[in-house]
């Protein structure tokens, strides 16, 4: 039997990294004494697939899940996750009798939203309080009438307040003011609580990059998203912690053919060879979230080399110098994966793109098949 036709483009997502990357985080923060890791899979998981990284996390042992939203946080619950469940990004009019029903807790940033989520009735709700990023939750001139509200609310019986939370503006620049004045602003909110009656269960206050560099940010719990994923949360100053990223993209090549000194290649001609040269055409682009900014930035790897970008990237299709060589039709280009081989990593095609790696992996899709594979599976991405 001959094998399978492998698929014009794939994201295969590693499932043992991720455990992998979870159980060293949880080692990390549980250092100095308990603290409960949630690992946080909005947005498909970072686009690796939230079902799957949910249960390969819970697994490793991710004590909580964190989403945005509550149609993510049901969607979670309809895949079979049955574990603690926080969401945080509501509006208003939004299904809190549904969360509530599911077990999900939901997050309330403001009084009116307090009081659309005790309507429902025996809501667990955790409260977020803004110490600095001034984006989601209450500014420090409400907390005193958010807290007495949720005090009064609880003491009626009508919502349980289980935590008190907020975000961090800058914890990947360790150096960066803003963390200093917001861990102790998010200590001000917690004394402010204690004295209003709340004495929830948990407190949280870092992500990622705060979970490896900022003991002192890590309360009752941290909330990890892209290291769980095996990418580096804070570039440049993490230190080496053995994370692997889950993520492999990669392609079949279309064609390859010959160009001659001074064609020009791709849409407007970016590019043009400098000398006799061979290209390749990757049938994915922009459609599939391969950022068009790539196009005479980043790298692919072809047998056992990189392989520039060369042109513009199209909807469809981009085109890389082959140097001369001419591979056959159906050759794997690797976009990027974990780095292994010394092929690209998701992080080196943000640098190349100037944006983060949070982003390369979170649009990626389209009309990419993604699998999920299991360390050295066949097709895993074990070394
Ligand atoms: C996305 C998100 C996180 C995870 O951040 P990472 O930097 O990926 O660890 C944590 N908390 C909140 C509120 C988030 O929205």
């Amino acid at each position: 039997m001959s094998d399978p036709v492998p698929p014009r483009a794939e994201i295969v997502v590693d499932l043992a990294a991720v455990r992998h990357n979870v159980r060293i985080l949880k080692d990390l923060v549980n250092v100095d004494g308990p603290v409960a890791l949630m690992v946080v899979v909005k947005a498909d998981g970072y686009g690796h697939g939230m079902a799957e990284v949910a249960a390969a996390a819970r697994d490793a042992g991710a004590d909580w899940l964190g989403v945005a939203t509550i149609e993510e946080a049901l969607a979670l619950r309809a895949a079979g996750d049955s574990g603690p469940l926080l969401c945080w990004l509501s509006a208003p009019g939004d299904d809190f009798a549904a969360a509530v029903a599911a077990g999900i807790e939901v997050t309330a940033y403001s009084l009116a939203e307090l009081e659309e989520i005790a309507a429902v009735g025996a809501a667990r709700v955790q409260l977020k309080v803004d110490t600095g990023l001034s984006r989601g939750g209450a500014p420090r001139a409400e907390w005193s009438d958010l807290f007495a509200r949720a005090s009064l609310l609880e003491r009626q019986g009508r919502i349980t307040v289980t935590g008190i939370w907020s975000h961090l503006a800058a914890s990947d620049e360790p150096e960066h003011p803003a963390n200093d004045a917001q861990e102790a602003a998010f200590r001000d909110a917690l004394a402010l609580a204690a004295e209003a009656g709340l004495d929830p269960d948990v407190a949280h206050l870092a992500n990622s990059a705060a979970a490896v560099l900022r003991p002192s940010s890590h309360f009752d719990m941290v909330r990890c998203g892209i290291a769980a994923y095996g990418l580096d949360p804070a570039p440049g100053v993490s230190p080496l912690l053995g994370l692997r990223p889950a993520m492999t993209v990669r392609a079949r090549l279309l064609l390859s053919k010959e160009v001659r000194a001074g064609d020009g290649v791709s849409y407007g001609h970016t590019w043009h060879a400098e000398r006799d040269t061979s290209v390749g055409v990757v049938p994915v682009g922009y459609a599939e979230g391969v950022p068009r900014a790539a196009g005479n930035t980043a790298a692919v790897w072809v047998g056992d080399s990189r392989r520039p970008v060369r042109g513009r990237v199209c909807m469809d299709q981009l085109v890389i110098e082959l140097h001369g060589e001419l591979p056959p039709p159906g050759t794997e280009v690797v976009l990027f994966g974990p780095g292994d081989a010394g092929e690209p990593t998701a992080q080196e095609w943000a640098d190349a793109v100037g944006t983060i790696s949070y982003e390369i992996v979170t649009r990626i899709g389209g009309r990419f098949v993604r699998r999920h594979v299991d360390g050295d599976e066949p097709g895993g991405t074990a070394p």
